[in-house]
């Protein structure tokens, strides 16, 4: 699976389910438990793993090592989840898996970055649940559960809450940090957050040991 072009996994089903819907907000008991120095040195080495696979701007990088804590309870672990706790600016991970990192640290991105572009987030969602090149099928699918729900999974969508922070982070770790994936008017959002890869490279989950 490794080195496989980024066309090949465009249209690729696997994971398309696990990904339209965020970590629950958990009832861990253990979430406060202060980490040994053993435990912070690899979670701040995930931290580093993560921004050296996928293609983290500087400046948010930066940003976000200086002003959101991230922490995870089981390093051992991949299986993923995790939540944003806006109010005391921290990332939890239950495991050390990329696709939750991805996913809650865009959460921390957007939260106030958000402001004033909600709507026009939801709208570039909405296009893109009717988007036909197959170039972004990915993206597209994910944005049709997003506007229009899963009703046979009892999946009532984002848009009748309007919640564009879930959309945000949903498509963030949709496309695994690489918004070559995204249609460009999607684009936009994520400028500062992730750069754009060349055409030519891998996309960087396929190269990752795991999801
Ligand atoms: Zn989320």
């Amino acid at each position: 699976m490794r080195n496989r072009p980024l066309s090949a996994w465009l249209t690729s089903p696997r994971r398309f389910l696990a990904w339209l819907f965020s970590p629950s907000i958990p009832a861990d008991t253990d979430l406060e438990r202060r980490p040994s120095a053993a435990e912070a040195t690899g979670v701040a080495a995930f931290l580093v793993d993560v921004f050296t696979r996928f293609p983290f701007n500087p400046v948010a990088r930066k940003w976000l090592r200086e002003n959101i804590r991230f922490e995870i309870g089981n390093l051992n672990s991949s299986t993923g989840g995790g939540f944003w706790h806006p109010e005391e600016k921290r990332v939890y991970l239950y495991t050390a898996q990329y696709e939750a990192a991805i996913h809650e640290l865009a959460h921390a991105w957007w939260h106030t970055r958000r402001l004033g572009q909600e709507d026009a987030l939801i709208g570039a969602v909405q296009r893109a649940a009717s988007e036909s090149d197959p170039a972004y099928a990915r993206i597209a699918g994910l944005a049709r559960g997003y506007i229009h729900g899963l009703p046979e999974q009892g999946f009532p969508g984002f848009l009748t809450d309007r919640n564009d922070w879930e959309m945000y982070a949903g498509l963030a770790s949709g496309c695994m940090a690489d918004i070559r994936l995204l249609p460009p008017y999607l684009r936009p959002f994520y400028v500062g957050l992730f750069d754009l890869l060349p055409p030519d490279a891998p996309w960087p989950a396929a190269i990752a040991p795991h999801g």
